[in-house]
């Protein structure tokens, strides 16, 4: 045994002079000899000498509550154990290897009799079936998932004041004497009142409506309490402040930092507290710490089980801070391998297929633009086309604001596909968007060529290659028969671009031969359905384009089995959009100004309150408003609506009144996200803005400012919580979508962001933005190990291994 075991030793000959009375350290033995054992059992190399270390509970002690005779007899064991373990002993019948590999759960299992860190949170003590009910509605469902219900944040409780020394206003602790506490009526309701006080001083304490207390507190018992200090008639007063009691148990509510958790109904701080620190106590030494320990020495991170019990219960801040640096690598870290190991998987397990450059084709196309390319869209033109004549898929995301002219590029790359005898698929979210850039293409399609027809579902030009180009949309609402007729001209590869949803590759469309698949929007185009892409027997380029700009290394951690492009620029002459958020009051002055707009020749959208339930619900209050708003407000003008459950040739219809100037405003359900590019629409007002998303905003206000005229965003919020109103600032003065999503970034973590959940890559609950140096280090380090060992076959990877398997299955992802 490295560590040293001289302080135990002198903790525990004083603990024994002071008569087994739990005060050789403060704080308690416990906390103590956790901690001590967290490091010492790392250094144990011997199994026997494991064995008896293991007999001695030292990682789950409960000297605490153990009787003076059985503390004496427990003493003195581990002072024996102490000794032989100093000797060094030597009979070691078999070597036990290095700390990575030693499963420490079975062994320390033994003091929990019932159940595994994967069993249901009711093998726990005190976790009825009715509260295990309550912690899955938060997800909570095993006991491993109750280890990784982190605090939100923590109370710094933990430095204590005399009373003389309390400051109005501040979250102060106290450890005090109550003289006397009493029920008594505060504001008609029964509350409890105590007087308490210190060597310094006397001070009144409070809890509103809460008279039971006062039972609790007989005279003379010392008490811990933390909280605001206010003042009432010149005195100080703590009003409600967190409480316990000062025995030699460890402080959990109070005089420490103090974990807030976050909670539903029926789930009360105290109760979760005290829970928490029980299963801490008891299950956080079981989890096995699956990263390498060199690994874990070269970063200098905690030992999983520590961390995750500082995370919770931090001795101090600097601990807390440890404990998250290692908690949001792990999730980095595991997310960066799982990418790694999908990016060789596309490129390695099949071969692409390389196109020809066909630079004379694509010259014409691109001349007959009625606009010049920017010099982004030039150069990322250039990183796809040289990606396209490899033999190895390409596999590229590509960033750019909205508006930024990707679908411009996507273009230019699927006429290059269709070019080399290949055949390509452009996939969108939603059915409108698909029939729009079924337009979008159609048009430039039809300027460097000529049609040759157009068939609702149809279009085909001629004189852009040797043979007709034939681009068909692809989308739910064609008639059966129609697109059964589809289904087979695009299998027998008479179909050159397809336009659809997303549902193109999961309703089992076949291709000939796929050679290009473009996906917009990625964060709701996950890794699984990327892989889908390629099990149709054949590995397509795959582009995914994505208007949520993001820092290059968050890109490569979370999308690291993509290259990435980035089109910085937008073509010259767009303008900044004005953007306000007005308060419910402005609404008239929001209808008049938007009045005035469509006097002048503008055109407006005006997106409908967020309905949460359905997408039927929110069809219904989108009628609703559309007609509240045509007959009661704007009756003298003409009004369209849109929303998700009308048929697509309504919803088509309505699109092309509104983008040929037969309707003033557009009246839309957010669902749509009215993907439409309207030069003349001039005004955006946004209902119910406070409860979208920062990119969602920028998203709607990018609907707006694609024409000469100085455009407006109005966002209407009724009464925003204090993120809602950081969000609306920040949309009111940032216009850069790239500074707009770090901000979102800040604001809501980046799982949330992505819907990492939904795109089957694991959660990351603990990483931040902030953390580039950290997504850096988990990403070299993932570059690092995945380089030793890619199959994750090293005995000493045995455990990672087994963690990669649970994270990336768990959502749906797979590793491989
Ligand atoms: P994105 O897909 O990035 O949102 P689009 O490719 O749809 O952007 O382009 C948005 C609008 O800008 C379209 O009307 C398109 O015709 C136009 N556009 C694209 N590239 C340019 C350019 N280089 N110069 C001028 N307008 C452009
Ligand atoms: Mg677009």
């Amino acid at each position: 045994m490295s560590i040293s075991v001289e302080p135990l030793r002198k903790i525990l000959e004083l603990e024994h002079k002071k008569g087994y009375t739990d005060s050789a350290v403060i704080g308690g033995l416990d906390r103590f000899l956790r901690n001590w054992a967290g490091r010492a059992i790392e250094s144990i190399t011997n199994s026997q000498q494991l064995t008896r270390f293991h007999k001695l509970h030292l990682t789950n002690p409960n000297y605490a509550s153990l009787t003076k005779q059985q503390r004496k007899q427990w003493v003195s064991n581990v002072l024996d154990f102490l000794v032989g373990a100093e000797a060094g002993e030597r009979d070691e019948t078999q070597p036990l290897p290095v700390v990575s590999q030693m499963p420490s759960k079975p062994r320390v299992r033994t003091i929990t009799p019932e159940g595994s860190i994967d069993s249901p949170i009711t093998v726990i003590r005190g976790i009825s079936l009715s509260l295990a009910t309550k912690f899955n509605k938060l997800g909570v469902n095993t006991v491993r998932d109750l280890l990784y219900f982190f605090p939100h944040r923590h109370l710094d409780y933990s430095q204590r004041k005399f009373i003389s020394q309390l400051t109005e206003g501040e979250e102060e602790t106290i450890i005090a004497n109550v003289w006397q506490a009493q029920q008594i009526r505060l504001g008609g309701r029964l509350s409890t009142e105590a007087i308490v006080g210190d060597e310094t001083g006397n001070v009144r304490v409070v809890w509103f409506n809460n008279p039971y207390l006062a039972k609790g507190l007989p005279t003379n018992t010392r008490i811990v309490l933390s909280g605001r200090v206010g003042l009432f008639k010149g005195q100080y007063v703590f009003e409600s402040p967190e409480w316990e009691l000062a025995e030699d148990r460890e402080l959990i509510h109070t005089g420490r930092l103090v974990p807030l958790y976050p909670l539903t109904q029926g789930l009360r701080p105290r109760q979760v507290r005290k829970l928490m620190k029980q299963v801490i106590d008891q299950w956080a030494w079981q989890v096995e710490d699956f990263l390498p320990s060199e690994l874990k020495e070269r970063c200098n991170l905690l030992q999983l089980p520590q961390a995750i019990a500082q995370a919770h219960y931090p001795e101090d801040e600097a601990v807390k801070d440890r404990a998250r640096v290692r908690l949001a690598f792990d999730e980095l870290f595991l997310l960066q391998l799982g990418v790694l190991a999908k990016k060789r998987d596309w490129q390695e397990s099949q071969p692409g297929n390389p196109l020809s450059a066909r630079t004379a084709v694509l010259d014409v196309f691109v001349r007959s633009f009625p606009f010049e390319l920017t010099a982004a869209q030039q150069r990322v033109l250039n990183e796809l086309l040289t990606d396209l004549q490899e033999p190895r898929p390409m596999s590229r995301l590509l960033q750019g604001e909205v508006g930024s002219g990707k679908t411009v590029v996507a273009t230019i790359a699927l006429l290059l596909a269709a070019a080399n005898g290949y055949q390509g698929a452009f996939m969108v979210p939603t059915e409108i968007l698909a029939e729009q850039h079924f337009a979008i293409i159609s048009q430039l399609l039809s300027r460097a060529g000529h049609e040759e027809s157009k068939e609702d579902y149809l279009h085909v030009y001629s004189g852009l290659l040797s043979r007709p180009v034939t681009v068909a949309l692809f989308i739910g609402d064609i008639k059966q028969v129609r697109k059964q007729e589809l289904q087979r001209r695009i299998l027998d590869g008479d179909i050159d671009i397809v336009i659809g949803t997303h549902a193109l590759i999961q309703k089992g469309v076949e291709f000939h031969r796929l050679g290009l698949a473009v996906v917009d929007e990625q964060h709701r185009f996950g890794v699984t359905q990327r892989s889908a892409l390629r099990q149709k027997g054949f590995s397509p380029h795959v582009l995914v384009m994505t208007a949520t700009p993001i820092s290059r290394t968050l890109a490569l951690t979370l999308y690291g089995d993509l290259d990435l492009s980035v089109i910085d620029q937008l073509p010259p002459g767009r303008q900044v959009i004005k953007t306000k958020w007005l308060k419910p009051e402005q609404r008239d002055s929001a209808y008049a100004f938007l009045r005035r707009q469509v006097a002048q020749g503008r055109q407006a959208f005006i997106i409908c309150p967020l309905v949460e339930e359905s997408e039927a619900i929110q069809a219904k209050a989108a009628i609703a408003e559309y007609e509240s708003l045509s007959k009661e407000v704007f009756s003298e003008l003409r009004l369209g609506l849109l929303h998700g459950r009308m048929p697509a040739a309504e919803k088509e219809k309505v699109m092309r009144r509104f983008r040929s100037g037969e309707l003033d405003i557009l009246v839309s359900t957010p669902v749509v996200e009215v993907g439409i590019d309207v030069p003349n629409a001039a005004v955006m007002l946004v209902e119910s803005a406070d409860r979208f998303g920062l990119s969602q905003l920028h998203q709607f206000r990018g609907r707006v400012g694609r024409g000469q005229e100085q455009s407006y965003c109005m966002l209407l919020a009724e009464n925003p919580s204090e993120v809602a109103r950081a969000r609306l600032d920040i949309i009111e003065n940032i216009q850069d979508g790239f500074a707009l999503a770090e901000e979102d970034l800040k604001l809501r973590g980046p799982g949330e962001f992505f819907g990492t959940r939904q795109s089957g890559l694991p959660d990351l609950r603990m990483a931040k933005l902030s953390d580039v140096g950290l997504l850096e280090l988990a990403r070299n380090e993932a570059i690092r190990l995945f380089e030793k060992d890619p199959g994750l076959e090293k005995p000493e990877h045995s455990l990672l291994a087994k963690e990669m398997a649970r994270v990336w299955t768990e959502d749906g992802g797979e590793w491989s």
